[in-house]
């Protein structure tokens, strides 16, 4: 990996997640985390977690099976609940173990699994896990996947799990095609809503909202780590469904259950994408801002449709090059490189918060233009 200049290492950050971090000693402003809504650094998440530990203390000290199942678990249940209009909902520890525990408690060798090129890795490891039947389609080629669909009808458990919001190319699934497909080959839907959660949707409730497809998907997890700016994720779906993970779900039960602080910071979380439409408002505002001068510049932002911009530059040394250059101009952006996505697909990741001021969004496309022309990235 060392050779090929793709080996990775840590960067250390002093201080709070932000429009703007400190990066080994130097202050950046941060355009490359996930921190959508800017809850990460939010006084009132903070509050709610302080609070729950003067009740809760701070570890859960078991597995929510033995008796780690706290009072802040099942709130944020029960609020998920209501929020998604869901009558189940489970929490798990992480987005990365909500999908391992998910996929490989439903389904097993008999079944088979149709899954988009580009979902994310716990997805596929999910699915390695499960034993399932594996068919990659080509990413959103829906005329590709009914053509699996129609191949493998005999087989009689049949799953489509697709991203909702690609996480490396920010463009949307086509969930209204999927769910038509699903109905007519009678194949569930799973979908992760872990970049779209409090991003897309009238009330922030995801592309399954967006799409007005709520009732027709059977498993929608999403992830407390993104927009909501805490951690941790979600299964929302049947009460069955939630037995049936609660029993199965080998990432649920053989793990301690989350600090309850942490859930409490979810909640809070959760109460503020409701009450704050503006929040989502300025997101998507910094977004079209943004992608238009970035476009009209020349840069190739690939499908972009969401807060998530990638300037594919193909070759890896000219991204890290890319990146380095735009540290030096105050500005962090990292570089994302294969295996994280496909070869010679090497990119510049954006992403944009609700944080960001008018002047950072115009200096972020102001330093880009400059690192771009000098690297010959855009005339
Ligand atoms: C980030 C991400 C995950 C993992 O979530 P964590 O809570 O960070 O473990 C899962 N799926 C997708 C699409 C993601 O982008």
């Amino acid at each position: 990996m060392k050779k090929e200049n793709l080996k990775r290492t840590l960067r250390k950050v002093k201080g709070a997640q932000d429009r703007t971090i400190v990066l080994e000693g130097k202050e950046l402003l941060n355009f490359c985390s996930n921190n959508y809504l800017g809850l990460a650094n939010d006084k009132r998440l903070l509050k709610a977690a302080q609070e729950s530990m003067k009740t809760e203390g701070f570890g859960a000290g078991a597995s929510r099976l033995v008796c780690g199942n706290m009072a802040a678990h099942q709130e944020l249940e029960e609020k998920m609940c209501q929020f998604k209009k869901s009558e189940g909902c489970l929490v798990f520890s992480s987005g990365y173990m909500a999908n391992i525990g998910i996929i490989s408690a439903l389904f097993s060798k008999d079944d088979i699994i149709f899954s988009d090129r580009l979902n994310h890795a716990s997805i596929v490891d999910g699915i390695k896990l499960s034993g399932a039947k594996f068919k990659r389609y080509p990413h959103s080629d829906m005329k590709a996947l009914e053509k699996m669909l129609k191949e493998f009808k005999e087989i009689k458990r049949k799953v489509i799990i697709t991203d909702s919001i690609f996480s490396m190319d920010g463009d949307i699934a086509p969930l209204d095609e999927i769910v038509r497909l699903a109905k007519k080959y009678k194949s569930l839907v799973m979908i992760d809503e872990a970049h779209a959660l409090g991003v897309i949707g009238k009330n922030g409730r995801g592309l399954a909202e967006h799409f007005d497809v709520e009732k027709d998907i059977d498993i929608q997890m999403g992830t407390f780590s993104k927009a909501v700016g805490s951690f941790g994720a979600y299964c929302c779906g049947k009460k069955e469904l939630m037995d049936e993970l609660i029993n199965k779900a080998r990432s649920f039960i053989y793990t301690t259950g989350l600090p309850p602080a942490v859930c409490a910071a979810s909640s809070k979380g959760i109460d503020i994408i409701q009450q704050e439409e503006a929040l989502r408002k300025k997101l998507w505002d910094n977004t079209y801002f943004i992608r238009g001068e970035l476009t009209s510049a020349g840069f190739d932002t690939q499908y972009s449709q969401t807060p998530i911009i990638p300037i594919v530059v193909k070759d890896s040394d000219l991204a890290l090059e890319f990146s380095k250059r735009l540290v030096k101009e105050g500005v962090f952006i990292s570089a994302i490189r294969p295996p994280t996505v496909p070869n010679n697909t090497a990119r510049m990741r954006l992403s944009i918060t609700a944080k960001h001021t008018k002047d950072d969004c115009e200096k972020v496309v102001e330093v880009l233009k400059k690192v771009g022309g000098e690297l010959k990235i855009i005339n």
